[in-house]
């Protein structure tokens, strides 16, 4: 039986529980998350069905390559040189919308695929997360069922929420056909348990995901970078090298890399699960939205049919061209290599005097790796993070947790795989 709601919204019935944190989106109640070892809290936990984890966890037993191949209905093309680092696509493009959105991370077009789906009916709910009304830089799971509900979720927040605790009660409100938009480890078990969800129809819209953290560690980071922390209110690694502050009142502040205050976070700072994740790039996405390639515009990896589909929704309200590609990621590669061995299990902090760091963070984003060479750095780099954390720390899930793709990423900076890694 369906609700009017006091703003007008008509909602089904859903037992009196959850929070209407804006018209038509819905955040279910969730079950408490039960202990994980290697675990983000995809939200799998927190379902009827717990033990699923056993074969959804791309920490557990995950299948990278049969998975691509189910998902995106083939593998790696070896005649593709960039499918090595970013899985099978058919596309890869900088693009923008026209008009960018209010509050989006970048311009919006994650969002505004959302309210295209819902617009055109071609679904009856989006999955995906909105801030916390009482910590903007906490993401909470939310159900988007019409088009004016997307803005609420616009923009970034650094931290885990289990998206797909929501696939439960968006089956018992009877929503057949879903979009789901998430970060690689959690659409990774989404795609693992699809078959079984019983969906008439499925639009997967990934974004790249690196280093992340609890909303809580988060906050500490804020802490180092403003005195007046709570007055952030966006940030962004951008690919020239600079992580851009935007602040309450208009400012806005762009600090290079290297004199970002990291010597000052704590050794753990990132949990094992992020420094150890394979897929940076959401390879089983159907499209993938994201930056690193972009240079300075959003970057999109359009991977299968449906993801054309989805691309198509826009129009012309999108503008897409190439992406150009300059530099060379060797040298700052290997550079990374060393000191993350250094770090120890730390932060990988760069040796290098204070003064040398202006200097270097000017020269970076002119000469440094850019565009789609920018992006495979960044790839490589996770790579060879997960290889050197996982031997340190958990050696055991080597063979496992790591695709033969990778071992191929980080070859070529002397990290060969030796016995005992391989999967029999
Ligand atoms: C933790 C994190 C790390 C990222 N790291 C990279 C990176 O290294 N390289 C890169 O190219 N891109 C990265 N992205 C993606 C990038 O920040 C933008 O989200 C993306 O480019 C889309 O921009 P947009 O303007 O189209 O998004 P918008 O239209 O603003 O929409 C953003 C969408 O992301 C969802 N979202 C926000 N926070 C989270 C969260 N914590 N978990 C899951 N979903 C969330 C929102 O609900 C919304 O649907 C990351 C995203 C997240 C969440
Ligand atoms: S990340 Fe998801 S699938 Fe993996 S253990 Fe945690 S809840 Fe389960
Ligand atoms: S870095 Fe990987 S494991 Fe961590 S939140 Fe992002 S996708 Fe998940």
């Amino acid at each position: 039986m369906n609700k009017k709601l006091d703003d007008g919204s008509v909602r089904a019935d859903r037992g009196g529980e959850g929070r209407t944190l804006a018209r038509a989106v819905w955040a279910p109640p969730l079950a408490p998350a039960p202990p994980r070892n290697l675990c983000t809290d995809c939200g799998i936990s927190r379902t009827s069905t717990p033990k699923r984890c056993a074969s959804a966890c791309q920490f557990i037993q995950p299948d990278y390559p049969g998975m691509e191949e189910r998902v995106q209905g083939r593998k790696r093309d070896p005649a593709r040189p960039d499918e090595l680092f970013f899985g099978p696509h058919q596309e890869i493009l900088r693009a923008s919308l026209a008009e960018p959105r209010p509050g989006a991370q970048w311009t919006g077009i994650v969002t505004r695929l959302g309210e295209r789906l819902l617009e055109s009916h071609g679904v009856d709910a989006v999955l995906t997360m909105a801030p916390d009304p009482n910590d903007p830089w906490r993401p909470i799971p939310v159900l988007v069922t019409e088009a004016q509900g997307m803005s609420a979720c616009r923009g970034m927040r650094m931290g885990y929420a289990p998206l797909l605790a929501l696939l439960e009660p968006a089956r018992r409100l009877g929503y057949r056909r879903l979009a789901v938009i998430g970060i690689p480890c959690q659409i990774y078990a989404l795609r693992a348990l699809e078959a079984e969800l019983g969906l008439e129809k499925l639009y997967v819209i990934g974004t790249p995901c690196s280093d992340n953290t609890t909303t809580e560690r988060f906050h500490e980071f804020l802490g180092l970078l403003s005195d007046d922390p709570d007055s952030i209110t966006y940030l962004e690694f951008r690919a020239d090298y600079h992580v851009e502050l935007r602040f309450r009142d208009g400012r806005q502040k762009a600090i290079p890399f290297l004199q970002l205050p990291l010597s000052k976070l704590p050794a753990d700072f990132f949990p094992l699960t992020c420094r150890t994740c394979v897929d940076y790039t959401n390879v089983l996405a159907d499209i993938t939205v994201g930056y690193m390639g972009g240079e300075g515009e959003q970057w999109l990896l359009v991977r299968n049919s449906r993801g054309k589909e989805l691309l198509e929704l826009l129009g012309d309200e999108i503008r897409t061209r190439a992406c150009g590609s300059a530099g060379n990621r060797k040298g700052p590669v290997k550079g990374f290599l060393a000191n993350v061995e250094r770090a120890a299990g730390g932060l990988p902090l760069r040796r290098m005097p204070d003064w040398v760091r202006p200097i270097v963070g000017w020269l970076m984003p002119r000469i440094g790796p850019r565009g789609l060479e920018f992006a495979r750095a960044r790839v490589e780099m996770k790579a060879v993070e997960s290889v050197i954390h996982l031997r340190r720390e958990q050696p055991g899930r080597i063979k496992h947790m790591v695709p033969e793709h990778v071992w191929e990423l980080v070859k070529p900076y002397g990290l060969d795989r030796a016995l005992g890694e391989k999967k029999l």
